[in-house]
């Protein structure tokens, strides 16, 4: 207890760039022997493919699967691709092998950082959104039916047990959060289409059959178009949300541009026996080599893995050392500098990531 093995899989592009600086904060936020890592790096990703002809090696999955947890950058490029013309994209094989059906999004606006929305004063964004990572319309990723060149089709898949975990995780979530911004109350939003197809139906039946368990967190429903409207106009009303794959895609990129935009947006994608932490943007080929990739969505996703092991394992130090990593963030942000220049600064990755360090 108190010593984990990390597999580290820096991916392509701005991947490594970011990953260093998330190890470097990790290494700095440890204190051994309370809280120590043992990091381990493995490949997987486009340049993997080039020079091994697989994007995902037998030995990287090993290694992730005898791991305590999983720290990825990012993975693809736009000019490395399967034969069949798809992108690379270990991260998402990794899902489903691992099971890892949690698409955990927290959305959180922190104090100096812009939002593009006209918020009132004092009115924050703090919300959290589940999106079910495997199943949904991404469940035919691979397995979609093209007919000559006149139709394609993919095909949505919901399952009873498959919607059942996840809403269950949305209400458990929201049974520890503090609730929404706006009143306090603990509340869990499904994000559907039910009133145009069966399969989202079927999702919100099996979330108000779940919802009976929790009287205690209210449980509202809202169609996936109106909540991208919403998100924008009352984002204070939101605690979590819990939705279908691909709406949970599209909304949480919605979300992370509201709240500084996707290089300050951490992920988790969590099952119940792996769990792997990865920033939510790409591999962003435009900054790749530059050194101006903003770390700190990477270094926030060391703070949720960090608060997964603190979670999983009942241990005090990993819980704190994530309140201490994100405090640490906080307070960069605050003092408005270092930032790097998609935030309107002019500091590099590693800068940011040094004074994050420091500020720990
Ligand atoms: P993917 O399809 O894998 O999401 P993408 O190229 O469509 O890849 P991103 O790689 O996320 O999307 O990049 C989208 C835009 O955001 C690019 O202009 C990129 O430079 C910018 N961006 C992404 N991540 C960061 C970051 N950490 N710091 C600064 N800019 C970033």
């Amino acid at each position: 207890m108190g010593s984990y093995r990390i597999a580290v899989i820096p991916g392509d592009g701005i991947g490594p760039e970011v990953i260093a600086e998330a190890i470097k904060v990790l290494q700095a936020v440890a204190t051994p022997p309370g809280l120590a890592f043992d990091f381990q790096a493995v490949e997987a990703g486009a340049r993997c493919y080039q020079r091994t002809g697989t994007d995902l090696p037998r030995e990287t999955l090993e290694v992730c699967q005898t791991a305590d947890a999983i720290l990825f950058g990012s993975a693809g490029l736009p000019d490395v691709r399967f034969p069949d013309g798809t992108e690379i994209a270990p991260q998402l094989t990794l899902r489903t092998t691992l099971d890892l059906y949690v698409g955990l999004r927290p959305i959180k606006l922190y104090p100096g950082v812009p939002s593009p929305l006209r918020l009132a004063e004092g009115e924050r964004i703090d919300y959290v959104i589940l999106r079910e990572n495997t199943e949904g319309l991404y469940a035919s990723r691979g397995a979609g039916v093209r007919v000559g060149d006149q139709a394609a089709t993919d095909t949505l898949v919901i399952t009873r047990s498959g919607a059942a975990r996840i809403c269950r995780q949305a209400f458990e979530l929201a049974r520890r959060r503090p609730g929404a911004p706006l009143d306090s109350r603990h509340r869990v939003t499904c994000v559907d289409k039910a009133n145009v197809l069966k399969s989202y139906a079927f999702f919100r039946e099996v979330f108000d059959q779940v919802a009976t368990d929790y009287p205690e967190v209210e449980a509202t429903h809202a169609y996936v178009d109106a909540m991208a409207a919403y998100l924008v106009q009352a984002p204070a009303r939101y605690d979590v949300i819990v939705t279908e794959n691909m709406f949970g895609d599209i909304l949480s990129d919605l979300a992370a541009a509201t709240v500084g935009g996707l290089g300050l947006a951490p992920s988790g994608d969590i099952g119940d026996d792996y769990a792997l932490f990865q920033p939510s943007h790409g591999t962003a080929p435009d900054i790749a080599g530059k050194g101006i990739a903003n770390p700190l969505a990477t270094i926030l996703s060391a703070a949720l893995l960090l608060e997964w092991l603190g979670q999983r394992h009942r241990d005090p130090a990993a819980g704190d050392a994530a309140r201490l990593v994100e405090t640490a963030v906080v307070t960069v942000l605050g003092a408005g500098r270092p930032l790097t220049p998609d935030l309107g600064g002019d500091a590099t990755t590693a800068v940011v990531g040094d004074a994050v360090a420091a500020a720990l």
